[in-house]
């Protein structure tokens, strides 16, 4: 873990992740770790879902202030025993029961999705696939560090983007293996021995398999390596089958723990169209947030991604995270012909009102799915996104961006930039511009 505390970007920007930067390195422990500190009713099967949401609200606030001392050393968890119940036990009873009428996103599609008689949006009943998991050695230099980002892919999603990259999983919900949480608990423990610096929840969407993902940082929290020990042969085997890593990583204990607790941070890699019920569990869950912010207004969203009421539902998460003081990166994709109507108040909407938060202003668009003239599922309706965005549109936005004051460019061209000449840190755009 030395080389990732070393890497150079922490020199910049490590005053914006703080919180995800020492749990990453086992200096604290994630957040899952001090929930499971936190007292709840006890008698929690029995009180109705109100009742589940009142005790949350409590038990949020003495998270809140636990969180607030570790933070500052003023306590020391490791001298704490776990609660029976804990605040995650309640946070996994709220999700079973939000299930049965599901709203875990902002469709509200009020389906009960135990027995999957009715099916939602997202198209899933209560079990999960995953579509595979590795270190993924391709997100952002914080994330992805030296030994990868230990991404766990969940098939399925809540939109419909035409230009899916990740079509076959997204729009195939049934591709990947079924896994019950002691199986996605064990593919994250692995992951992390293996020195993974985080757990990174992606899909498709991750929003639909919320009670899953509970469940499973449920285990992690309370059994830790031992989750390992109760697979059989067959869950084992199917947790191997999807793993994608093609090199032989090592195990070491060191990487994953603190004292002797498995410690990973959590990150929630998402389209941030959560419902504020969603997000106020995941608050105390996650320790670094990863949200898509694709569109300055609703009738883009709505053509292109069959999503209704996009931006007044993304700002609000956005800025709700932001304003509980969370470690965040903004990920905002340049798409051909949208620089007017997407990007440019995608991005003023970041700068008046979230002042300071790292954005990635991605590049990579490239035409996929119904946006591929070579596809069978070419659509003309989607002509002018059947192309990458030009040098000039990349470049108009990354103008416009540091115009606003926009702390993007780091994130952004981390991986073009010669780090030699960090420090000149205003004439990013000009170098990449010469490039
Ligand atoms: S996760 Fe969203 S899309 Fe899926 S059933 Fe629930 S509310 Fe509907």
């Amino acid at each position: 873990m030395i080389n990732f505390s070393r890497l150079w970007i922490w020199r910049y920007i490590r005053d914006k992740l703080p919180w995800y930067y020492e749990v990453a390195i086992n200096r604290k422990p994630a957040k899952y770790l001090i929930a499971a500190r936190v007292p709840v009713n006890e008698k929690l099967t029995e009180l109705s879902e109100d009742e589940l949401w009142r005790e949350f609200d409590r038990a949020l606030n003495d998270f809140l202030e636990l969180w607030r001392r570790v933070k500052y050393n003023e306590v020391d968890i490791r001298n704490m025993p776990k609660a029976s119940p804990s605040l995650l036990d309640l946070t996994a009873e709220i999700t079973r029961r939000m299930i049965r009428h599901c709203e875990f996103c902002e469709w509200r599609c009020r389906v009960d999705r135990v027995g999957g008689k009715r099916l939602g949006v997202c198209m899933l009943d209560s079990t999960s696939r995953v579509s595979t998991y590795f270190h993924h050695l391709g997100e952002e230099l914080p994330l992805r560090g030296v030994m990868g980002s230990g991404t766990i892919f969940f098939t399925s999603c809540n939109f419909r983007c035409a230009f899916c990259q990740n079509a076959d999983i997204s729009r195939d919900r049934f591709n990947g293996v079924v896994m019950n949480p002691r199986q996605i608990a064990s593919a994250a423990v692995i992951l992390r021995l293996e020195g993974v610096h985080n757990i990174n929840w992606v899909g498709g969407e991750p929003t639909p398999h919320l009670h899953n993902i509970v469940e499973t940082i449920r285990l992690i929290a309370n059994q830790g390596i031992k989750v390992l020990e109760g697979l059989s042969n067959d869950e084992y085997d199917a947790v191997l089958s999807v793993k994608a890593d093609f090199i032989p990583y090592n195990f070491s204990r060191d990487w994953a723990s603190y004292d002797n607790e498995l410690n990973v941070p959590m990150l929630w890699n998402s389209n941030f169209y959560m419902t504020v019920e969603t997000t106020k569990l995941l608050r105390v869950l996650m320790d670094i947030w990863l949200p898509d912010f694709k569109y300055g207004n609703n009738k883009c969203a709505f053509r292109i991604s069959r999503i209704p009421r996009y931006f007044e539902v993304v700002s609000r998460n956005h800025k709700l995270v932001y304003d509980w003081g969370e470690d965040m990166i903004i990920r905002h994709l340049v798409m051909p012909g949208h620089v007017e109507d997407d990007s440019k108040p995608v991005l003023k909407w970041i700068a008046d009102n979230m002042p300071g938060v790292l954005v990635n202003i991605m590049d990579q668009y490239r035409p996929e799915n119904e946006t591929d003239p070579d596809s069978p599922r070419f659509n003309p309706e989607f002509r002018e996104l059947a192309r990458r965005p030009s040098r000039e549109e990349l470049m108009e936005v990354y103008r416009y961006a540091r115009d606003l004051g926009l702390n993007f460019e780091l994130i952004s061209f981390e991986k073009r930039i010669d780090i030699k000449y960090l420090g000149d840190e205003d004439s990013l755009i000009e170098r990449l511009d010469n490039l």
